[in-house]
C-alpha cells in the first residue's frame, strides 16, 4: 500500500446478498402483490418452521416486532417489564411507548446476558413481562427465566434480534419464550433491508400481535363483536401499520435458505478469533456456555482495563476496522436520565459496556479479511499493556 493511502474500511457487519435475493425481488415486482400477498405468508411459514414455532407474523422492523409482541402479551399502562440495559434502546423504548414502567436488571459478567437473579429482584407485583436479550447471539438463561416467569406469573418475551439460528439445550431460538422478536436489519443474522417478525405458539397472543400490525383491525367473522355486511371489519385494539411488504419478504425467504451457511461461517470466524487471541493478556474474549450453539451476531472483546478502551478503539479505527460499541447501557442515555434512571444502578452492565469493543465478524468476510483482523487486533492489543 502506498504511503499515505488510508487502509480499506472493513465494517463490523454487512449484509450478504446475491443473485437469489435479486431474482426473488424481481419476481415479486413483476407479479401482482407488492404487500399483503403470498410471499408474506410464505416467509412467515418458513420463519415459523425455522424457529420451531406454531406461527410467525412478519413486521417492518425489529422494533415493530418488540412493540407488537409486548402489546400482545399485555404490557400496558399500570404494568411493568424487566429487561437488560445492555441492549439496543428499542427493547426498552417499546415498553415506554405502551405506557408501562421499564425496570432494568443487571447482567451476567461473562455473557452480558440478563442475570436471572437480578431479574428476580427487579420483579414487582405489577410486572407483566420479562424481556431477556440473546446478547451477541448467545441465548439467555432460558431455563431459569421460564421458572422465574412461571413463579411470578409474568410472560416471557425474547429479544432475539441477535440470535436467529442459535440453539439453547438443543432447542432453537423461536421456541424458548412465550413470544420471540426478530430483526432483519442489514447487520442481523438474515436481512430484509428493514424488517422483523414475532414467533409464537399461543393462538390468542399471535392473534393480538397480528392485529396490532394492521391497526388492531379484525376481519375474522368468528371474532367480530357485531354482525355486519360483507365489507364490515372492526377495530379491537389501538394498532399501527407495521406490515412487511412482499418485496422484502422475498429477500427474507432467500436469506433464510442461506442461514445455515451464514451461521457456519460466523462460527468458523469466531473460532479463529478465539484461538488467535487466547494469549493476549490485555483482553477478555467472549464466553460461550457449553449448552448453547452460539449465533455469533457480534464478536465483543473487552479490554481488562477500561482506560485502554479508547486507545485500542483509535488504533483499530486508524487501521481501517469498523469497530463499534454494543451498547452504551440504555439507562445511561440522556432521555432515560431525564426520566430518573440512575447511573450506577446496573454496575455489571456498566462495567461490561465500558470495556467492550465489537470486532468485525460477518459471513461475507474473506479469509484475507479474517487474517487482517486477527493480525491488526493482536498487534494493537499486544502493544497496550
Ligand atoms: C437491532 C435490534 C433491535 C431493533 O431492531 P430494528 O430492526 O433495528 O428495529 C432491537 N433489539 C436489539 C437487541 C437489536 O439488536
Amino acid at each position: 500500500m502506498p504511503e499515505g493511502t488510508p487502509p480499506p474500511f472493513l465494517p463490523y457487519a454487512r449484509q450478504a446478498l446475491g443473485d437469489a435475493e435479486i431474482e426473488a425481488v424481481t419476481a415479486v415486482l413483476r407479479g401482482e402483490w407488492l404487500t399483503t400477498g403470498p410471499t408474506v405468508a410464505a416467509f412467515e411459514a418458513a420463519l415459523a418452521k425455522r424457529g420451531a414455532a406454531r406461527e410467525a407474523v412478519a413486521v417492518n422492523s425489529g422494533t415493530a416486532a418488540l412493540h407488537s409482541a409486548a402489546f400482545a402479551l399485555g404490557l400496558e399502562h399500570g404494568t411493568s417489564m424487566v429487561t437488560s440495559p445492555l441492549t439496543f434502546a428499542a427493547t426498552a423504548n417499546v415498553g415506554l411507548h405502551l405506557g408501562a414502567t421499564v425496570r432494568f436488571a443487571d447482567v451476567d459478567a461473562a455473557t452480558g446476558n440478563l442475570d436471572p437473579e437480578a431479574a428476580a429482584e427487579a420483579l414487582t407485583p405489577d410486572s407483566r413481562l420479562l424481556v431477556p436479550i440473546d446478547y451477541a447471539g448467545h441465548p439467555a438463561a432460558w431455563t431459569e427465566f421460564r421458572k422465574l416467569a412461571d413463579a411470578h406469573d409474568v410472560r416471557l418475551l425474547a429479544d432475539a434480534a441477535h440470535s436467529l439460528g442459535a440453539t439453547y439445550r438443543g432447542r432453537p431460538v423461536g421456541s424458548l419464550a412465550d413470544l420471540t422478536a426478530l430483526s432483519f436489519h442489514p447487520v442481523k443474522p438474515i436481512t430484509t433491508a428493514e424488517g422483523g417478525a414475532i414467533l409464537g405458539d399461543d393462538e390468542e397472543w399471535m392473534f393480538r400481535a397480528r392485529s396490532f400490525q394492521t391497526h388492531g383491525m379484525v376481519r375474522d367473522p368468528a371474532r367480530m363483536e357485531t354482525a355486519g355486511d360483507p365489507w364490515h371489519q372492526e377495530i379491537h385494539f389501538l394498532g399501527l401499520n407495521y406490515r412487511l411488504p412482499d418485496v422484502l419478504c422475498a429477500i427474507g425467504l432467500a436469506q433464510l435458505e442461506r442461514l445455515d451457511g451464514f451461521l457456519a461461517r460466523r462460527r468458523a470466524i469466531a473460532a479463529r478469533y478465539l484461538e488467535a487471541w487466547a494469549g493476549l493478556a490485555s483482553l477478555e474474549l467472549p464466553a460461550s456456555a457449553p449448552h448453547v450453539e452460539h449465533g455469533w451476531h457480534i464478536f465483543v472483546i473487552r479490554v481488562r482495563d477500561a482506560a485502554l478502551r479508547r486507545p485500542l478503539f483509535d488504533a483499530l479505527r486508524a487501521a481501517g476496522l469498523g469497530i463499534q460499541v454494543h451498547y452504551e447501557p440504555v439507562h445511561t442515555h440522556p432521555y432515560y436520565q431525564r426520566l430518573g434512571y440512575k447511573i450506577g444502578s446496573c454496575p455489571v452492565a456498566e462495567n461490561f459496556a465500558a470495556r467492550a469493543l465489537t470486532i468485525p465478524l460477518f459471513p461475507a468476510m474473506t479469509d484475507a479479511d479474517v487474517e487482517r483482523v486477527i493480525e491488526t487486533v493482536a498487534e494493537a492489543a499486544g502493544s497496550l499493556a
